[in-house]
């Protein structure tokens, strides 16, 4: 004899009594007028109400708050407008006492045998452990994002990430320059390339500790002189890169010497003796109107910092 496998004890009756009391996602059925005319047990539960009968005529206008009660009765008048279900849609519910649940939502048009709309149904998943992981893994990517873009000894912006804004902004004014005045010194952006004089020395006086402190002592100065626009990257070493946008040839030696006269008032006590050290620096500026890529920038910025070095330091060119 077949075995049936237990299938003739599965009754219909049996089965809907199953999904009713014991489906953990909650499920109803609404008329036109979105109101219930048959919920499950989970659902009416999280009402604090035992007897799902209860809900009967009801609406989720005598549970939810106003607005996402509102917005659930606009979806369901469209679902049985267009007679097209919404399927895992994600709903946050702001309760009262501040509290945030999500939901993912299906609902479908209910058919009459004619196939007149006469209601709706859904089914919700309480996906809020799901949510809170989900944001928890977003905040940490976001922070990762940020420390993969940070040089750790200084706090500035790293090498990798100069040359992702480098090209970031060189694509911007390549736009800016097709669609806006060429003519327009603001129409571009320029480069400084900047090291430390001597600074092998420091370390060799100091220690390599109070190298590091000069590092981001220079990090700190550098910042103080920019602009909210400008961005200050450490490439490696004692090497940095200041990102002027909007800024042309001009510009940027002003900026420039603005580094050096800070730089020359504020000279650092890096030992008991009261010499104090003023520390320089040789700069190459390059403005993305003289060059034609980001590749060719870099490399008048550095071609120029070099010819400063040469020229006997402290100095930009
Ligand atoms: P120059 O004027 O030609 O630039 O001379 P310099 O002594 O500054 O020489 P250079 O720029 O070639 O060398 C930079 C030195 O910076 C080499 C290394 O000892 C030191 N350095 C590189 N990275 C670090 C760091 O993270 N911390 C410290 N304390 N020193 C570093
Ligand atoms: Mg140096």
């Amino acid at each position: 004899m077949a075995k049936d496998n237990n299938r003739s004890f599965f009754s219909n009756e049996m089965i809907l009594d199953i999904i009713r009391n014991y489906s953990n996602d909650t499920i109803y059925f609404k008329d036109t007028d979105s109101r219930f005319v048959w919920t499950s047990r989970a659902h009416a539960s999280q009402f604090g109400i035992d007897d799902p009968k209860q809900m009967i005529g009801k609406s989720d206008f005598d549970y939810f708050p106003k607005e996402f009660a509102t917005r659930a009765r606009k979806e369901e008048l469209e679902i049985m407008d267009s007679k097209t279900p919404l399927i895992s849609n994600i709903e946050k519910l702001e309760k009262p006492d501040g509290a945030v649940v999500w939901y993912s939502a299906s609902k479908y048009p209910v058919f009459d045998e004619k196939g007149k709309v006469i209601g709706t149904w859904g089914i919700s998943r309480n996906i809020t452990a799901l949510k809170t992981v989900e944001e928890e893994l977003s905040r940490a990517n976001e922070k990762l994002k940020r420390l993969s873009q940070v040089d750790d000894l200084t706090g500035l912006f790293n090498r990798r990430y100069f040359y992702e804004m480098l090209e970031k902004t060189s694509y911007q004014y390549n736009r800016r320059a097709k669609t806006g005045n060429p003519d327009d010194p603001k129409n571009t952006f320029s480069l400084i390339s900047l090291d430390i004089d001597f600074f092998k020395k420091i370390n060799d006086r100091f220690g390599h500790n109070k190298g590091d402190d000069v590092l981001r002592v220079i990090a700190s100065i550098l910042t103080s002189q920019c602009r909210k626009s400008d961005m200050v990257f450490r490439i490696g070493g004692d090497e940095f890169m200041m990102l002027l946008p909007d800024t042309p040839l001009k510009g940027a030696k002003t900026q420039a010497e603005r580094v050096r006269s800070a730089l020359a008032s504020n000279p650092l006590f890096l030992d008991d003796s009261s010499e104090p050290i003023r520390l320089t620096v040789s700069m190459g500026i390059a403005c993305y109107a003289d060059c034609n890529d980001a590749a060719e920038l870099i490399h008048m910025a550095d071609d120029r910092l070099f010819t400063s070095k040469n020229l006997g330091r402290d100095r930009s060119t």
